[in-house]
């Protein structure tokens, strides 16, 4: 994939993006050995990867770790809770998410599943797919997760508020399926009339 340079401009906080990344790298231990792969593209709405569902993982080697944590270092620097590989044009059942207030609290979930789920809650939400665009949509309040690790280990997840939105939103990334399509018809018309993604993009002079 080729690099873009414009993907390490901004700031996130105070620092620069490249800063930043660089010291949750040395926060994390992450070994150095893993490459640092060229910066990826977030594809946008119209891209076939996001409406094409996700194949399960079945290999747990060096080049999911690799995607992963270049999907964790994308989602920050582009000032996200949650992304999945199919964001990152990898049809490919992994996802990112990480709500914690400070933003240091990354999960990587591989083949995940909501195995039950309890109540309902309405939510504004976002998508790195859909730069600018907030919708109100209807979700599960509390759900449980089944899921394997990087290494291919069984993990349980018990989630609620906005972890339990943000994991919903990014598992129906792997099945093809972007949140315009959990409104109604008139409801998604009327905001994608109005949606200017490109508007926005030229104001935070990005291609990220
Ligand atoms: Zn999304």
């Amino acid at each position: 994939m080729e690099a873009s340079k414009n993907g390490l401009r901004g700031r996130i906080g105070n620092l620069p993006v490249k800063k930043f990344l660089e010291a949750r790298m040395n926060d994390k231990k992450i070994d150095t050995d893993i490459v640092w792969a060229p910066w990826m593209r977030i594809m946008l709405h119209g891209a076939d990867c996001l409406v094409t569902p996700s194949e399960p993982v079945e290999e747990f080697n060096s080049d999911l770790t690799e995607l992963a944590l270049d999907m964790g270092r994308t989602m920050y620097a582009a000032g996200g809770i949650g992304l999945a590989a199919p964001q990152v044009g990898h049809n490919v059942r992994l996802i990112a998410v990480d709500c914690s207030p400070d933003q240091d609290d990354i999960q990587y979930l591989v083949n995940p599943e909501i195995v039950s789920y309890d109540g309902h809650t309405n939510g504004d939400e976002g998508c790195l797919s859909f730069p600018g665009l907030s919708l109100t949509v209807r979700r599960h309040k509390n759900i449980e997760v089944k899921a394997q690790n990087l290494k291919g280990e069984e993990i349980r997840i018990s989630a609620g508020g906005l972890l339990s939105i943000c994991i919903q939103h990014e598992i129906d990334h792997l099945d093809g399926i972007t949140f315009i399509q959990r409104v109604s018809r008139q409801v998604r018309r009327a905001n994608m009339r109005k949606w200017e993604p490109m508007k926005i993009l030229e104001v935070q002079n990005g291609d990220y």
